[in-house]
């Protein structure tokens, strides 16, 4: 079959390589109709991955049909629609019994090196899913592969982000960065209930967007973001931030926007260490703070409800789709960042 894979900085390329096979009976082989480039890939594109050895399969956005499946599999049959969640979980281990999927003690993601448990990714024809019956979802009738992709990662991810946050029906929210992950959380606050959502980021077609979606928009490259929302929140701030883009900067932003007693919600991943963590701030402010890897198996559920049921469309933040042959160029176009969302589609 034909696959992308790693080479090293700035180098993906489509390959001929081994059909995968089952190898446990928990998994499935699924023949990869739709998949997509995330935020997360360009870690990889960027070789900021260790353990990503040149040959290794990438990617972990997908929907598929069901080719063949292992003896132990027994929520799904050969011809099903799926789409899967970008990371793996048993099910069964101490973690997963308190639905801690994202820290299962058998888990990995798919197409992410050695340091992630070596799996095969699904920028593919076909790819392994491991553990099948509970990374698996149908995907439910009437929905394009399209609609159903992303409660397998970004969009899951902001919900989940959000549900984090414990949103309150009628309560304000800022969003900081408007990437597909922060357009995604725009469009669960208000599906949550929230009264009010701010939509900040440096671009201004990224906060038109979220206007569009009905956020209010805080272009920050021409704005002052604080001074722009506690104008906007009668001097308080905001009762929930969620932040979608990754590091100290936006993390302090976050502080500076969030009421006395609120709450903040990150999921922006960085490869900083350390952040000066602003302890008085947050002592008098009684601040909650929160950050924390995506736990989709717990939340895929609900987003691929609220997609089925009209109220959030993912798909808005699409701007390009190529045929999987030509999913180098789809990199160089993410990475440069004239595509905010690449689909790949099944055909070469
Ligand atoms: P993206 O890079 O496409 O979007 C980031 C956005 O932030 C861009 O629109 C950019 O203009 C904006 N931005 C950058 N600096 C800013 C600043 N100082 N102020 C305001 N806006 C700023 O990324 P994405 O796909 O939307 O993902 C967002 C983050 O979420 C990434 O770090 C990604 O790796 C992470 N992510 C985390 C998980 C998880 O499990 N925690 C899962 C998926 C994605
Ligand atoms: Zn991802
Ligand atoms: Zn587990």
């Amino acid at each position: 079959m034909k696959a992308v894979t790693f080479h090293g900085e700035r180098d993906v390329r489509v390959e001929r390589v081994e059909d995968p096979r089952i190898q446990h009976p928990a998994d499935v082989i699924i023949r990869v109709t739709t998949g997509a480039i995330c935020g997360s890939d360009l870690h990889l594109y960027h070789n900021a991955i260790p353990g990503l050895l040149p040959g290794h399969i990438i990617g972990h956005e997908y929907v598929g049909v069901v080719e063949e499946v292992g003896s132990q599999v027994t929520a799904f049959r050969k011809g099903e629609r799926v789409v899967g969640a970008f990371h793996v979980a048993c099910g069964r281990c101490r973690m997963c019994r308190r639905e801690a999927y994202n820290q299962c003690e058998h888990g990995g993601v798919l197409g992410y090196g050695i340091a992630f448990g070596d799996l095969a990714g699904t920028q593919a024809e076909y790819a392994r899913i491991p553990f099948a019956d509970t990374t698996l979802r149908r995907v439910p009738d009437g929905l394009t592969d399209e609609q159903a992709l992303f409660s397998g990662d970004i969009l899951t991810t902001a919900y989940g982000a959000v549900a984090n946050s414990g949103l309150q029906p009628g309560e304000t929210v800022a969003v900081i960065g408007c990437g597909p992950v922060g357009i995604m959380a725009v469009q669960s606050a208000l599906a949550m209930g929230a009264s009010k959502v701010f939509a900040v980021d440096l671009v201004r077609e990224r906060t038109d967007l979220a206007e569009k979606l009905g956020a209010v928009p805080v272009p920050s490259g021409e704005v002052n973001p604080s001074s722009r929302i506690l104008n906007g929140t009668d001097g308080e701030g905001v009762d929930v931030v969620i932040e979608a883009v990754g590091g100290s900067p936006t993390l302090k932003l976050a502080f500076e926007l969030v009421r006395g007693g609120g709450r903040i919600s990150a999921v922006g991943v960085t490869a900083e260490d350390t952040f000066a963590y602003p302890l008085m701030n947050s002592l008098t402010k009684d601040v909650t703070f929160r950050i924390g890897l995506a736990n989709i198996h717990r939340d895929m559920d609900a987003t691929l409800a609220l997609v089925r049921g009209g109220r959030i469309d993912p798909t808005v933040v699409v701007s390009h789709r190529l045929p999987l042959s030509q999913a180098a160029e789809g990199y160089r176009l993410f990475d440069k960042r004239e595509a905010s969302k690449v689909i790949l589609d099944g055909s070469l």
